[in-house]
């Protein structure tokens, strides 16, 4: 097994994951079968119950894991998919560590930091590299070198370098170089991140500088020389205004070389899809239509990142650059008229959300997309909404509502009883992979062109089948469910009635991946592209 472990120093979000998932992509390219772990120095068992203002979305694994969306990033470079066991935090590690102890498996020893959460890490980490048959592990160590939080990560990998072979370890840094106001580009915090790192006992093999612009040649020798790692392993990363182009650039320079020397590696033969989905970015960057996301407004957009990126794949792949809008929802509550907020789009999406702020102006987009036929895509509380609509304003179940979101006669949305003894066994919502079963002569055939499909859950709240009857109604059909027939998948409106109007209880962003992107998404932004609202 090789090793290639990422950590970042100067500060948090200059793209570590971007950087280690690309490094996984220009593997893949090469055919060697990789495996991604990511290490958050949290306390948090997981991400599930962190909040997603702080964080960026929760992305959600085909086990059900909630991960940080560094995962999705990983799945989506790499193309591997990934589970819980892929995801290692300080709370799994010392939960783990202190079980044992409970257990008495230490055998009255004094349990420490050094050595046995250390070798609980290197234990999870080799033992996940062993499982997935991989040739190569790539491992990003989350947090900023010199935290606190990620000591014993990185005593844990300082260790494994010694105890694997050299030719089967690498380092990788990440580090940033800021430029002054005359352009000059400034070393010195590359030089401490650096310092304190070795001051661990860790030396990086490779140092990636995230910068404005290219780092500059004497800046590099510099950096070469006060780092101790060879001027070819200095490499420049500069901003990308394309994401998946950084695999590119960071192979033009020199990335590949250096690692394949450093670990052996001497698969030459190099798939090119990639690199033809990334021009093909590039030759329809012009090519631009609008649609609209409505959601709250303390959201930041890392909020949806998974839909964003869906949303590029299925462009590219038409041959569009499609930008996201961000409508605010609350926003839209008070308006009479909400036209006004859709001019400049050509079709709106509804994404996932939880609680009753905004939903009332979600509501009222998911009307004004039915009624005046624009293309409309409903995501997990998208698709709750868009049930709540059809039954207020198409079945007239006036006060229809979901339990979450207040009290009703008609809560066309609610518990089912089996996720009332989901939530009393201490679990909370139903997650990740389930089977969907697609109905004939649908929308939803048409788009995933099979009749049993799989894709990503996150939702505690159901479609309420004592409504389902009613709801049913001039071209609205449930045209997806679970296997038993009970739990409603996927809403619809026939197409004669409507362009294109389809819901998904479950998440298919999560699915989507360049060059293969999310059917609903791509059969979506087709209807938006041949159905251009009428002015
Ligand atoms: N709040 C809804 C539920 O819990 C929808 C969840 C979501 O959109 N992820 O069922």
């Amino acid at each position: 097994m090789k090793y290639i472990v990422v950590t970042g120093g100067v500060m948090s979000g200059l793209g570590k994951g971007i950087t280690m998932a690309s490094i996984g992509r220009i593997l893949k390219n090469r055919g060697y079968k990789l495996v991604p772990i990511k290490i958050d120095p949290y306390i948090n068992i997981d991400a599930g119950t962190m909040n997603p203002y702080q964080h960026g979305e929760v992305y959600v694994l085909a086990d059900g894991a909630e991960v940080d969306l560094n995962l999705g990033h990983y799945e989506r470079f790499t193309d591997v998919e990934l589970g819980r066991e892929h995801n290692i935090t300080t709370g799994a590690v010392y939960s783990a560590v202190i079980d044992r102890e409970r257990r008495g498996d230490y055998l009255g020893q004094t349990v420490q930091i050094i050595p046995h959460v250390t070798n609980e890490i290197k234990e999870r980490i080799r033992g996940v590299a062993a499982k997935s048959g991989a040739d190569v592990c790539l491992v990003e160590v989350g947090g900023t070198v010199g935290d606190i939080e990620s000591m014993p990560f990185l005593e844990a990998v300082r260790q494994m370098k010694l105890e694997e072979h050299e030719n089967d370890f690498l380092f990788v840094h990440v580090t940033l170089v800021p430029s002054t106001m005359m352009h000059e580009q400034k070393t010195k915090p590359t030089q401490h991140s650096v310092k304190a790192l070795r001051e661990l006992g860790l030396q990086p093999d490779i140092i990636v500088c995230r910068s404005k612009e290219a780092l500059k040649e004497d800046v590099k020798a510099k950096i070469a020389m006060f780092c101790n790692v060879k001027m070819e392993a200095v490499i420049s990363a500069a901003d990308a205004e394309d994401l998946y182009a950084v695999p590119l650039a960071l192979e033009r320079e020199g990335i590949w070389t250096y690692i394949s020397e450093k670990l052996q590696l001497n698969q030459s033969k190099v798939d090119r899809a990639w690199e033809k989905m990334v021009e093909r970015r590039r030759s329809c960057r012009d090519k631009k239509f609008s649609i609209a996301i409505v959601g709250k407004y303390a959201e930041l957009e890392d909020s949806y990142l998974s839909i964003k990126e869906a949303i590029k794949h299925a462009a590219t792949e038409l041959g569009y650059n499609a930008e996201t809008k961000w409508i605010e929802a609350g926003d839209l509550e008070g308006e009479k008229e909400v036209g006004s907020f859709f001019d400049d789009v050509q079709g709106i999406l509804i994404p996932g959300g939880f609680g009753v702020r905004g939903a009332e102006g979600k509501i009222k987009a998911i009307e004004y997309a039915r009624a005046n036929k624009i293309p409309f895509l409903g995501l997990c509380f998208g698709f709750q909404l868009a049930v709540i609509e059809v039954a207020r304003n198409v079945a007239k179940l006036e006060d229809a509502n979901s339990a979450e979101l207040g009290e009703t006669s008609h809560p066309v949305i609610d518990l089912l009883e089996e996720q009332k003894e989901v939530v009393e066994k201490g679990g909370t919502m139903r997650l990740g992979d389930y089977e969907v079963f697609v109905r004939g002569d649908t929308l939803a055939k048409k788009v995933y062109g099979k009749k049993k499909i799989v894709e990503r859950h996150r939702h505690r709240y159901e479609v309420n089948p004592a409504f389902i009857d009613q709801i049913e109604r001039e071209g609205v059909v449930f045209s997806g469910t679970d296997r038993s027939g009970t739990r409603m998948e996927i809403l619809e409106i026939s197409p004669d009635k409507h362009p294109f109007f389809l819901a998904t209880q479950f998440h298919p962003e999560f699915r989507s991946r360049p060059n293969r992107p999310s059917p609903p998404f791509k059969a979506f932004l087709e209807a938006c592209i041949k159905h251009p609202p009428e002015k």
